[in-house]
């Protein structure tokens, strides 16, 4: 993947994770990484339509997962898709806490722990500094 391809994948995000919705200004010390939605060892290529901008947390968690159990139904679902899916459509931010609204937002939310408390204390942080949006 070339450094064109990077810039491009970053800009597109508007330098934030795609997941947790995290900017990259609030999270200097960890520079995010430009991740396979689809990865490379399921067949996922270097193309732009299958990379994302992903936080260090999102992106170590996720890892290779394609799909995990709702934590509702128990049934095995697909994880949240940045190029195919709408963030709004799957999930809703409720102060610092993010929602899962469909069976794929609540399977992604859970997989990547979206609400650890670590999570949860950042964007309180971020909240009080107004600059959570
Ligand atoms: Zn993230």
């Amino acid at each position: 993947m070339d450094q064109a391809t990077r810039l491009e994948v970053r800009k597109r995000a508007g330098n934030r994770c795609e997941y947790c919705r995290l900017r990259q200004e609030d999270e200097k010390e960890n520079p995010f990484h430009v991740e396979h939605i689809i990865a490379q060892q399921h067949g996922g290529l270097d193309a732009v339509g299958n990379l994302a901008l992903a936080c260090s947390w999102c992106n170590a968690i996720k890892g290779p997962n394609l799909a995990s159990l709702d934590p509702d139904s128990g049934l095995l679902t697909r994880l949240y898709h940045p190029r195919k899916d709408s963030w709004v459509e799957h999930f809703r931010r409720d102060g610092a806490f993010i929602f899962g609204l469909t069976d794929v937002g609540r399977t992604t939310a859970w997989l990547l722990r979206f609400n650890d408390t670590d999570n949860i204390n950042q964007r309180l942080i971020l909240d009080e500094l107004g600059e959570l949006d």
